[in-house]
């Protein structure tokens, strides 16, 4: 039954969901790993990773996102709480975060 405070499955699953994802690292790991610098921060709530958004030049967060298949992240940044489905191009305006989900401060790259 389709529920009527999401837009699609992937979104009402995280509504219902009863745990957080532990972030991956306080930045993006691939550009951590390379050296590269980003813009914003995206949390996937499959698995944890942090990866930066498409206006940085790696834009991890949706490779990661398509490699994996994993559908859905929320904006790692304060303040934020909406999430988005990549797969369906559909958005939650806010999402309630679990501990560690909502960062107090912007992360830069080292
Ligand atoms: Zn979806
Ligand atoms: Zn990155
Ligand atoms: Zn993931």
């Amino acid at each position: 039954m389709p529920d009527p405070q999401a837009p699609c499955r992937h979104l009402a699953a995280v509504l219902h969901r009863d745990h957080g994802v532990t972030p991956s690292a306080l930045g993006c790991v691939d550009c951590l790993a390379i050296g590269a610098r980003w813009v914003h921060l995206r949390l996937c709530l499959t698995c944890g990773h942090v990866g930066c958004c498409d206006s940085s030049p790696n834009r991890h967060a949706s490779k990661h996102a398509r490699a994996r298949s994993h559908p859905v992240i929320r904006s790692f940044e304060p303040g934020e709480a909406w999430a988005y489905c990549y797969p369906d191009d559909a958005s939650l305006d806010e999402l309630a975060a679990f501990a560690g989900e909502a960062p107090p401060v912007h992360y830069h790259a080292p």
